[in-house]
């Protein structure tokens, strides 16, 4: 079933040069378990996008529904994974994933048990006393993404993950996560500049084209070749 559905979402943002039409009629859903990655060139609206998904922006037209109901507030749980890995250095690696559920007051002896038991399906048992400079810059992503599924996030957002990181690893890293996401079943998008990246790790692709006039045109791409 679907877990999120955005509904003919529209965003005018007003600045001093008059209205920017930032996106218009954006229709698509994410199912369970599926990997979907949004694409475009920069300025098509990817990151307005992704944030009115995240809840932080108000659209000003259409709606998201999550699991069938409108997110509010600090109701949602969304997952979010950015280019950096915001991993605090002075923490170790089971300190840094255990602070998105203490963001959540949510830190139970389950929750612990959860965080470790990921810790060591993932491969990171071994470093979780270890400090995050420690670490690889794929290892890094690796713990960043744990400490997001502790959470148990409805959907994973995932905004330009991957590109910061070299191209030899950006390749092994972006198939480890998406070796994760799918194991745990979780609902992804991926939101990216890089087409190559987004076809080869998505289910299905939603590319946002900048056209003269700010016109939006989405093309729903299925892919059914994996
Ligand atoms: P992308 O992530 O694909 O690069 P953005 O969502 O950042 O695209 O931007 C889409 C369009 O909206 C661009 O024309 C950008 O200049 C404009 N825009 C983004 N944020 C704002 C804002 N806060 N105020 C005004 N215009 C904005
Ligand atoms: P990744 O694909 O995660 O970036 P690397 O190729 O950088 O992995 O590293 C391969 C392995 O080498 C890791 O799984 C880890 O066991 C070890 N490793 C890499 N960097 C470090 C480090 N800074 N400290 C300790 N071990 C490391």
């Amino acid at each position: 079933h679907e877990v999120v559905e955005i509904h003919n979402i529209g965003m005018k943002y007003q600045s001093l040069d008059g209205e920017i039409n930032a996106l218009e009629n954006i229709d698509f859903s994410v199912r369970d378990g599926e990997f979907l990655s949004i694409v475009g060139p920069s300025g098509c609206g990817k990151s307005t996008l992704l944030s009115i998904i995240s809840g932080l922006l108000p659209a000003t037209a259409g709606r998201v529904l999550l699991k069938g109901k409108r997110i509010t507030g600090t109701s949602r749980k969304i997952g979010y994974m950015l280019q950096k890995d915001h991993l605090f250095e002075w923490r170790t690696i089971y300190q840094n994933i255990l602070l998105g559920l203490e963001i959540q007051k949510n830190v139970s002896k389950n929750a612990k048990e959860r965080a470790l038991e990921l810790l060591k399906t993932y491969g990171l048992y071994e470093f979780r006393n270890a400090f995050p400079n420690q670490l690889s810059g794929g290892m890094r992503q690796r713990a960043a993404l744990i400490r997001t599924l502790v959470t148990d996030p409805e959907i994973l957002l995932l905004d330009e993950a991957f590109s910061a990181l070299d191209y030899q690893t950006r390749l092994a890293v972006s198939e480890d996560i998406y070796t994760i996401i799918k194991k745990e079943n979780k609902a992804a998008i991926l939101v990216t500049h890089d087409i190559a990246e987004s076809i080869s790790m998505a289910d299905r692709v939603v590319v946002l084209s900048k056209r003269p006039g700010t016109v939006k045109n989405i093309y729903d791409i299925q892919l059914s070749c994996k």
